[in-house]
């Protein structure tokens, strides 16, 4: 069907005040919204909160001075701004002698899960991914010790990497398989996932009690013993079985 010109011109003049509408809403761009790629195909997954399970292995807890009682998990938050893809070369961050590494499996929450039994919660699991939570040990302790917020141990720039996203419809659900880091090619950690104190669907069944989870919150489920400092130069390598790799330089201090 042909448009008349004055209705050509005035869809013109329509889509053009929007587009001012649109730039003129933000005193300056707004942040780009933070996404993981997935694997096998061209579209992301958009992401809306990063949330992250604290001591949920054993081996770790007692690394860190702890006794692996089987306590109610605990969380903390990363802010979607720090997320980083896999292959990045990010600076020393500041503030920190202590930068760590822990390799975690992540979870993608593709349904809406609002209290939901262990039983039903896989349902609302989208996919996996390999995961980084990038560490200032020494802001982390100090906070500990203090009875202070962990933010500026665990919540900084580039303190989340992930690797490209794997559906669960393709390869299942996780429950066991290998979780290994190397840094320069030295194996650092080396644990299996189903040492894991709390699983996926036990993680995702408590949060929802917490929160409304919905498609766009990721769930880092805690690293495995082994975890320890990085340097600029340093490269990272870690895999977890069938869900794949992710690596990460350290640049100069920035
Ligand atoms: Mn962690």
């Amino acid at each position: 069907m042909r448009r008349s010109l004055a209705g050509t011109l005035a869809l013109r003049l329509r889509l053009q005040s929007e587009e001012t509408r649109t730039m003129n809403a933000y005193i300056f761009p707004p942040t780009p919204q933070a996404a993981v790629p997935v694997q096998g195909s061209s579209q992301f997954y958009a992401v809306s909160r990063i949330f992250c399970v604290g001591r949920n292995y054993a081996a770790h807890a007692r690394e860190m001075g702890f006794d692996p009682e089987r306590e109610p998990p605990f969380y903390f938050n990363k802010t979607p701004i720090a997320l980083t893809p896999s292959g990045a070369t990010v600076p020393y961050p500041l503030g920190t002698r202590n930068f760590h590494h822990e390799m975690e499996l992540v979870i993608a929450i593709g349904q809406p899960a609002l209290r939901v039994a262990p039983q039903q919660a896989l349902d609302c699991v989208w996919g996996y991914a390999c995961g980084l939570d990038m560490t200032r040990r020494d802001l982390q302790a100090h906070s500990r010790e203090k009875g202070q917020p962990w933010d500026f141990g665990k919540d900084f720039e580039h303190s989340a990497i992930i690797g490209p996203l794997a559906s669960a419809s393709r390869i299942g659900h996780m429950a066991n398989g290998s979780i290994r880091l190397s840094v320069n090619g030295a194996l650092r950690q080396n644990a299996d996932l189903k040492d894991m104190i709390w699983s996926v669907p036990e993680i995702v069944a408590n949060l929802s009690h917490y929160y409304h989870l919905r498609p766009g919150d990721l769930i880092y489920t805690g690293t495995p013993e082994g975890v320890g400092p990085v340097q600029p130069g340093d490269r990272i390598a870690g895999s977890i079985e069938r869900v794949g790799e992710i690596t990460l330089t350290i640049g100069p201090a920035g």
